[in-house]
């Protein structure tokens, strides 16, 4: 199945909580506020979850925030489980380690598909090379920055002089008249701007 390109608040009533799939938008004007029933004509309301649909849940709620497909997200966690330590913080760093999702964490895209969008059209460098792939992982001490004929778009000029919108997450860095960003460390479960129980995730994946 291929990427979804509907209404994303749609995704939002589904799991029945805010994802901020619009970026900065979803704090001006959210439809979940006044309305938290599923989508769909005749659904009511929720029933209580099993066990397996709590577990589901939190999947879905992951890969609608990073945008995945799922034979991406399976991946992702087929990775983390090669790697040492815990599997679910090897699963977050992983997702938050996306181009894009770096590029949205900087503040340089008001949300996380706008952010896949800026990296596909080629406006971003990785340490001075033009990068197209959202799902490239950064590392420790790369530099992420606007290419030299982007920086005049609007979206550039406003972080150039107003700063970001968000906080950016202690593992990565800004200089902000530069418009370049370095990753400065692994980030951490702390970091995150959503709340995803990665323990969920992992058991969905190990029935
Ligand atoms: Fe729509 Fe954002 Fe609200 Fe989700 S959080 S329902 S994307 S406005």
């Amino acid at each position: 199945m291929g990427r979804y390109t509907g209404p994303v608040c749609r995704l939002c009533r589904q799991i029945g909580d805010k994802l901020f799939l619009k970026g900065d938008r979803c704090y001006a004007k959210c439809p979940l506020e006044r309305r938290r029933r599923p989508p769909g004509m005749h659904v009511a309301r929720r029933r209580k979850m099993s066990d397996y649909g709590l577990r589901l849940r939190e999947k879905q709620k992951a890969k609608y925030i990073y945008g995945l497909l799922e034979n991406q997200f399976r991946r992702y966690v087929e990775t983390a489980r090669r790697q040492t330590g815990e599997t679910g913080q090897a699963l977050l760093r992983l997702l938050e380690r996306r181009l894009d999702n770096v590029v949205f964490r900087l503040g340089f895209a008001d949300s996380r598909r706008q952010a896949r969008q800026l990296v596909r059209h080629g406006h971003i460098l990785v340490n001075g090379k033009k990068v197209d792939i959202p799902s490239y992982l950064v590392r420790v001490g790369d530099t992420i920055t606007w290419q030299e004929s982007s920086r005049q778009l609007p979206m550039a000029q406003a972080v150039a002089q107003n700063g970001p919108k968000r906080e950016v997450p202690a593992w990565l860095s800004l200089e902000r008249e530069h418009l370049t960003g370095k990753v400065l460390s692994l980030p951490q479960p702390a970091d995150l701007d959503v709340q995803i129980d990665t323990r969920l995730i992992v058991e969905f994946y190990s029935r």
